[in-house]
This record gives C-alpha cells, structure tokens and sequence, in this order.
C-alpha cells in the first residue's frame, strides 16, 4: 500500500501564504512546546525546533549533499529559519548579498514538514491557500522569505532569485542545476517515525498521505526519544536557529561533571557556548565553541 495517493506533485506551488507565516515567526518563541505537534501552540513555527533539527539531520543521513547551510553568509537568521538551500541556490544568495552590501534578514529558508504541518494544521485562519506539507518549495531547500523584498529583488533576480507574485516575502530560486527534495524530505520523516514505532510503522515511500499526516501530528515536538544523531553525532555549536536535543542535554552534563557551571536545558545557548570555550581552554584545544570528534571525545570519555 502507498501512502501517497492523494497529494503528490512536482507542481510548483503558486501561493505559499508566507507572508503570514512571517508574522508569527517573527516572535521571539525559543525552545520545543513540551507535547504533541498537533497540541502544539500556531504562534511560531520554532514551537517544533527539537523535532525539526532531528528531521534536518535524518535527511542529511539520507542524502550527505542534499543542501548547504549559508549562516556564515551576511544574514540575520529568525528563531525559526534554518539555514539551508542547495548548493547552486546558495552561490547566487551569496553573490547577490555581496552585489548589495548589505545583511539580509531572513525569516524563513529551510522549512521541515513539522513546521509545513503546523501552518497546514491552521490553514483555516489564514487569508491565502497553505501548501500541505511535502509540496512547499521551503521543502526543496529552494526558498527564502526575508524582510526587505523590494530592495533585495533586482539583486537576487539578476541570479535566480525571482519573487513569487502575491507573497511578497518569498523568493524562489529558479536557476537551474537543483533537484527536488520534496520527497526525500517526507522520507526522512517516515524513518525517523519507524525507528521510533517499530509497532506502529508506516511506509517509507516518500509520499504525504493520510497515514503520514497522522503519524506526524502525533509526534513529539521536541523530537523523538531515539534521536538520527545517537548513532552519528552531529557537531554542536551555537547557531540559529538553537541546536537542542538530547545530546545538546548530554554536553551539558559533561560539562558540569568537568567542574563547569553551565545549566542543562538542552539548548545550546550563548552560556554553553561560553562552558564549552572554557572546558577547550582547559584541554589545551582551540576555544571555537565547536564541539566537533576531538571536543567530544575528551568531555565523553
Ligand atoms: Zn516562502
């Protein structure tokens, strides 16, 4: 059986509605709602960081080369905007940002299909059509939402970049040398459910149907007890929006453990940071706030 019988297209999505969107996510919402997604608050989509960090991570398993992050580029990042597009869409970001010279602030980039849920669940508030998750081009890595549009357009346009009519804080990159990522983006979720649901699993067939959906509104927001990093660990530091989870928690007790004062609320903030510059410092490492191989082993052991 597939679960993807009724919603399943390469169609472009001619409304996004982000314009909404943008609105809630502009609150400063920091931290997962402690419950189900489908009781989770429609005020920003940043109330499912946890679980969308684990979606983010599970589909870089799946495919390594999938996207980019461009946060090291001139941009301001809101609580809820991953920072992810592929590889081509980033180089013309990149140019058009330094063709104006200025910061761009982005709202929205990556979006997972916990977010895309949360907007779906609530598309009956919403003036404008909301595309199901799986169908937005914030699934592909191929959209941004950023403040100042008129501005930024004939910069971006000149690389690919062009407005969506009717949403204007979205962009969607159109320059070619991408593929669809939609479908992988519903599978990540699909195995991360199974991996955690081994009585109560569902295909694995990159499709947004019924089955799906339910699975997904009775997800955890803060994300699933058995995390796609347990087994490979994902370098930790500070970033936007806040890396948090279960291993962000298990730092923090290395920390403290190593004699460190740092809280354990398993979000990595500008205090473990600090914690975590201090314990290199300590170990004779370079303090960056990166806890990549090295870091980790001599705070784990
Ligand atoms: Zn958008």
């Amino acid at each position: 059986m597939t679960d993807s019988s009724d919603i399943r297209s390469n169609q472009p999505v001619i409304v996004e509605a982000c314009a909404e969107f943008v609105q809630r996510d502009m609150l400063e919402i920091k931290g997962s709602f402690p419950g189900l997604l489908r009781d989770a608050p429609m005020s920003s989509t940043a109330v499912v960081n946890g679980l969308s960090q684990q979606l983010i991570y599970q589909l870089q398993l799946i495919m390594p080369d999938a996207f980019v992050s461009f946060d090291e580029l001139n941009v301001h990042l809101g609580d809820a905007a991953f920072p992810y597009v592929q590889t081509q869409a980033k180089q013309a970001l990149q140019r058009a940002i330094q063709d104006r010279g200025q910061r761009m602030h982005v709202n929205s980039a990556y979006r997972t299909i916990a977010q895309q849920m949360l907007l779906y669940n609530d598309r009956f508030n919403n003036s404008n059509p909301v595309a199901p998750p799986g169908t937005s081009n914030h699934q592909t890595g191929l959209a941004i939402d950023i403040e100042d549009a008129l501005g930024w357009e004939p910069y971006l346009m000149q690389y690919g970049w062009n407005p969506l009519p009717g949403d204007p804080p979205h962009f969607d990159y159109q320059g070619g040398g991408t593929i669809d990522l939609r479908s992988t983006s519903i599978l990540a979720f699909q195995r991360l459910w199974n991996q955690n649901n081994p009585n109560a699993k569902i295909s694995e067939d990159g499709g947004f149907g019924p089955q799906t959906e339910g699975a997904l509104n009775r997800s955890p927001a803060p994300g699933f007890p058995k995390a796609p990093w347990d087994n490979k660990p994902r370098t930790l530091r500070l970033a936007m929006p806040r890396m948090e989870g279960s291993d962000v928690l298990k730092l923090q007790e290395a920390l403290k453990k190593a004699g460190i004062v740092v809280g354990a609320d398993g979000e990595f903030g500008p205090a473990t940071d600090k914690a975590v510059k201090e314990f290199q410092q300590k170990k004779g490492l370079n303090p960056d706030g990166i806890v990549g191989p090295k870091t980790r082993e001599l705070l784990m052991h």
